[in-house]
């Protein structure tokens, strides 16, 4: 899994990163206190009259079904406890903060819509199998995609990529953010609230939502979060995917798998999320797109639970893989892993549209393993093998996450290097080039060592290059780092420059 230091890379300096309003970070330290003072919490609210009234509003709603009203909000903390009331607060004032309609190419209306499905599903699911924790369940469920708009903020041209790419081949957004990225909302989101000061059994379900299975902790609770998360985020797709048939009998099965049947009744939660979106949302200024759809949904979903067999969903969840699978097939390679030429060519032709309207410098290297025959006629062809998983491996971690590298054919290598110029270009192919002569390659009782000649192009914004052109310079460069004698890179400045520079 990519860690932190790399997203901080990518992320920790981009002035877009969504932050917590001013407020929520002061109930938040308040609440982190060893012993939280209820009353510097009211006071911290009473400075926000129109946020402390929005929660007294919701408080007193028959969501929460209170014998009496409450009137103040030191009141409703000593009614619902601090921890509903906190999170209350937060909900208010993040949805508030985020509204904004500067970034017009994310729809907020739908994204908190969303949000707060899965909110109010994770506390209904929570109020049946995790009753203490229902109201951290809604805000962690508020939050759980949180990801997913700060990589539309933070990198909008490749988020829009993402978006088609979801569309166009009917995939989860979280795989087509793996492809195109090398990581996806999730971990995203686990960075994004970890650099709230959110601690982690807030961060950690987040973490893997759409998989709780994947989450690398022996915390029962995170864990028995991250399933709740989970069922959440399958209700919030039921009610608002664009699933054509929604199917209650997915979260049944996995409500079985995670030992929840026994208190959660599946149907009527749905039901229930229905009833409540419906009086929540105006809480938040949304509406539901048309109530009729909404109750058709849940029919519908229900009338499939009452068929489908277990057989049926184990099916369906097989399908899923086989089509994930088969989706990695057509565009990596086998052996390294790493992407195949049919996708570096897609993926090329998507970075150079960027890099021109960022009016960013994008770079391609070739590079092909020297007197690679020798190796198999000398080691046989199966050490050969092992010698490009092995390049393969030291490309990626040479490179940054963010870079493209493909097996470009039997033993060429292509790698597309945003916004870098042809001098850090170079630099980065000789330092690849160099290590990789150091790089023992073991295969049985064998080791030995291989090296390999690089070809670099750069294009700029204004260059009318185009991709199968960007390459043949990249590999005229490459051909002429193999006359100079292998084992070292060339370069083509531009198609303006010419071939320039030694190394
Ligand atoms: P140069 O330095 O000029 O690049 O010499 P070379 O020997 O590397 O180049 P040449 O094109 O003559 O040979 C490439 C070799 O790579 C021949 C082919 O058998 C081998 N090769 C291609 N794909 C694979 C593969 O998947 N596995 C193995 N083991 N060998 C491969
Ligand atoms: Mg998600
Ligand atoms: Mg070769």
């Amino acid at each position: 899994m990519i860690d932190n230091s790399v997203l901080d890379h990518i992320l920790g300096h981009n002035d877009k990163l969504p932050t917590l309003p001013g407020i929520a970070l002061k109930i938040l330290e308040a609440v982190q206190k060893e012993r939280p003072d209820l009353k510097e919490i009211g006071e911290i609210l009473a400075t926000d009259p129109p946020l402390s009234a929005e929660v007294l509003r919701l408080i007193n709603s028959s969501l929460y079904a209170l014998p009496r009203k409450v009137t103040s909000v030191f009141h409703a903390v000593n009614m619902l406890g601090l921890n509903t009331v906190k999170n209350l607060a937060l909900s208010f004032a993040l949805i508030k903060q985020t509204r904004s309609t500067e970034d017009e190419q994310f729809d907020y209306p739908l994204f908190w819509k969303s949000s707060l499905t899965a909110a109010v599903s994770a506390r209904l699911i929570a109020q049946e199998v995790a009753p203490k924790v229902s109201e951290d369940a809604f805000f962690i469920g508020l939050l759980h995609d949180m990801g997913m708009l700060t990589l539309a903020r933070c990198m909008p041209d490749q988020y829009s990529l993402i978006v088609g790419e979801t569309a166009r081949d009917a995939c989860p957004r979280q795989d087509a953010e793996s492809q195109i990225l090398g990581f996806d909302h999730m971990v995203v989101g686990q960075y994004l609230l970890g650099s709230w000061g959110l601690p982690p059994h807030f961060c950690l379900p987040v973490s893997c939502h759409h998989d709780p299975q994947k989450l690398e902790t022996a915390d029962a609770e995170a864990l028995k979060m991250s399933r709740i998360l989970h069922l959440a985020t399958l209700y919030m797709e039921l009610f608002l995917g664009d699933q054509q048939n929604p199917n209650l009998g997915l979260i049944d099965h996995f409500a079985g798998q995670y030992g929840f049947k026994a208190r959660l009744d599946v149907d009527d939660v749905g039901t229930r999320i229905l009833d409540q979106t419906r009086q929540i949302f105006p809480f938040f200024e949304l509406t539901l797109k048309n109530e009729a759809d909404y109750l058709e949904i849940v029919d519908r979903a229900r009338a499939e639970l009452i068929h489908v067999s277990s057989n049926f969903i184990d099916q369906l969840l097989e399908q899923q893989q086989q089509i994930q699978q088969l989706r990695r097939q057509a565009t990596h390679d086998g052996l390294t892993q790493l992407m195949n030429y049919q996708f570096f060519h897609e993926t090329l032709g998507r970075e150079m549209a960027r890099a021109k309207r960022s009016q960013m410098p994008l770079t391609v290297i070739m590079a092909d393993i020297d007197r690679f025959k020798g190796v198999n006629d000398t080691h046989g062809h199966l050490a050969g093998d092992q010698a490009l998983k092995t390049v393969a491996e030291h490309l990626k971690t040479s490179l940054r996450e963010t870079d493209c590298i493909a097996r470009y054919g039997g033993e060429e290598f292509a790698m597309i290097l945003f916004n870098t110029q042809p001098e850090d270009a170079l630099m980065v192919a000789d330092r690849v080039r160099e290590t990789l002569s150091d790089v023992p390659i073991q295969f049985g009782n064998q080791t030995f060592q291989i090296t390999m000649s690089l070809g670099i192009a750069t294009m700029y914004p204004d260059d009318a290059l185009s991709r199968e052109e960007l390459i043949d310079l990249a590999d005229k460069a490459l051909y002429r780092a193999k006359s100079a004698g292998r084992n070292c890179c060339r370069i083509f400045h531009s198609a303006a420059t010419g071939i320039a520079m030694a190394s």
